[in-house]
């Protein structure tokens, strides 16, 4: 048993101040990772600081058209908040393909986010992992690594990132607000998660005692053309193999944008400028979609266990495109991509 305090923030300002002089000290808002990361001994806080009753429970629209989201908005309460639902549905199908129901009524915009990696040996204390004990070794580039990095991944880790909301949150281009010590500031999201290079205790580029206080979303929301799809074990409560979101806006036949990102294939969602140029003011057909699959996969390296993701990779973004430009809902679309 492990001896820890608890504490509770009533604001902001007291959360970060609490989190500031302790070092150890994590705070907990759904707990649907951080219990378990403390009941594995992975995570051993001396302080855990309930952030729960912090006011960032709202989602609201932004003077510029776009929409802000509190970190504590729960995953089931966004997935169904209705400007969510008709200006960002890829959101909340990419949320919706994640964990169970139970676990989205828990889980928080802000811990998902913050949400550690599923590799098992981060969550076997008897193992060696370089993201849990930094320069201990990296058990799963010559171990069971079905699961792991196809893109992006180092000597050091070949992890990936688990969530399926923050590879639609990289297509919707959104920024975190985060709030720390030394005042407030914006990251771009592209910019929030790290890959591991030969630091992959680091997830992200938050500084210590730095809180999330809200996710904001752009404008553009790809309601008329977009998927998001996720290849997994079994058909729910299961994490990605490989996942894709897209956002296309088209004109007529043409792409006049086009974006996505894939999940479950590294350290951060996987984003390409060089495989979207490939799609702009390009036909949406299946020769355009190969062609931007294979320009976003030619650095792909696969491991013993999980070289067969690279090929199920460029099929499911040609899946996932050749589905966002049918158009929504799909099953009513009169379109045929050649
Ligand atoms: C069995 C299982 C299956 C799952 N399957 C999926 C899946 O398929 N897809 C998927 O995307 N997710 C999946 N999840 C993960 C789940 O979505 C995350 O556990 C959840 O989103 C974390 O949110 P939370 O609020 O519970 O975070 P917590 O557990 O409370 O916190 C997680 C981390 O974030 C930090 N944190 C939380 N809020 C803030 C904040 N505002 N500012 C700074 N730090 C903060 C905490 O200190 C902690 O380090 C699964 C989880 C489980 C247990
Ligand atoms: S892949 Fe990363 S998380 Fe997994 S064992 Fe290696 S260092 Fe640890």
């Amino acid at each position: 048993m492990i001896t820890f305090q608890y504490a509770r923030a009533n604001s902001v300002a007291e959360a970060v101040h609490l989190v500031g002089r302790d070092q150890n000290a994590k705070l907990i808002a759904g707990g649907t990772n951080l219990i378990d990361l403390m009941k594995m001994d992975v995570e051993q806080p001396t302080t855990v600081i309930d952030i729960t009753r912090l006011p960032l429970k709202q989602v609201e629209g932004t003077p510029g058209g776009g929409l802000r989201i509190g970190a504590l908005v729960r995953n089931t309460d966004l997935a169904y908040h209705p400007l969510v639902e008709q200006r960002y549905p890829m959101l909340a199908s990419a949320i919706m393909a994640g964990a169970s129901q139970q676990l989205r009524n828990m889980a928080s915009t802000g811990g998902n986010l913050l949400q550690r990696t599923r590799c098992h040996y981060f969550y076997d204390t008897a193992t060696a992992c370089n993201k849990r004990e930094p320069g201990s070794g990296c058990s799963a580039i010559d171990g069971h690594n079905r699961m792991h990095a196809i893109l992006g991944a180092s000597e050091a880790c070949i992890a990936v990132h688990p969530s399926d909301m923050c590879v639609a949150l990289a297509v919707l281009e959104a920024k975190v607000h985060v709030s720390g010590a030394s005042g407030d500031r914006v990251i771009a999201f592209a910019d929030f998660h790290r890959l591991p290079g030969d630091t992959p205790q680091h997830d992200t580029n938050l500084n210590t005692g730095e809180i999330i206080i809200a996710v904001e979303l752009p404008p553009q929301g790809f309601a008329r053309h977009y998927t998001y799809l996720k290849i997994r074990d079994r058909l729910s409560y299961a994490f990605a193999l490989v996942s894709v979101a897209v956002g296309l806006e088209l004109d007529g036949d043409v792409i006049k944008e086009g974006r996505f990102a894939l999940g479950g294939v590294a350290h951060k969602p996987w984003r390409d400028p060089q495989a979207e140029a490939a799609l702009a003011g390009q036909p949406a057909n299946t020769a355009t979609f190969a062609r931007a699959a294979d320009v976003l996969l030619r650095g792909a390296k696969g491991y013993v266990h999980n070289t067969f993701k690279i090929d199920l990779a460029r099929r499911c973004i040609a899946r996932a495109l050749t589905q966002a430009a049918l158009g929504t809902p799909q099953s009513q679309s009169s379109k045929k991509i050649i």
